[in-house]
This record gives C-alpha cells, structure tokens and sequence, in this order.
C-alpha cells in the first residue's frame, strides 16, 4: 500500500502529527510519499519522498509516472483530480 500525503494545508498545518503519523506508517512496512502541486523549485521540508507535480492534478500526474497511489490524505481533494492553474 501506498499513501498520498497533500503539504501545503496539510502537513504544513501540523508537522509534528504527520511527522508521528509517517514514522508509524513506515514501522507498518506501508510507503508514505508526499504528493504537492508545488514545482520542484518550490522548497518542501518533509520527512518521506516528494513528488511535485506542478500545479496538474494529482492523479493524472501520478498515473502518467507510474506513480501507484492507494490512500490520499488531502485537505483539498479536488485538486487530486483537477488542475491548480
Ligand atoms: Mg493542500
């Protein structure tokens, strides 16, 4: 299993919680990437993978990567399948 985890608004609104919650993920042999639609100049500070995406909508970006997700955690699910720009 692999899970999405949003930043801005989400990790960003409480590190400590999502810092715990990745630690423990990852004690369950579950993969946990953070999934943005920053671009990649656009500093994250994270403790797991980043993906950037740029703006496009994060299931598309994913898919057309060969990037497998299975649980999204997202403050705002509409940009996990629409475009930011
Ligand atoms: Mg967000």
């Amino acid at each position: 299993m692999r899970i999405a985890l949003d930043y801005d608004g989400t990790y960003t609104r409480a590190p400590a919680l999502w810092d715990a919650f990745i630690a423990s993920v990852k004690q369950h042999g579950v993969e946990v990437v953070c999934v943005t639609m920053r671009h990649p100049e656009e500093v994250t500070e994270i403790g797991c993978p980043v993906h950037y995406t740029g703006r496009e909508a994060k299931l598309f970006w994913c898919a057309r990567n060969g990037l497998q997700i299975d649980v999204w955690i997202d403050d705002m699910p509409q940009y996990i399948v629409g475009d930011a720009r």
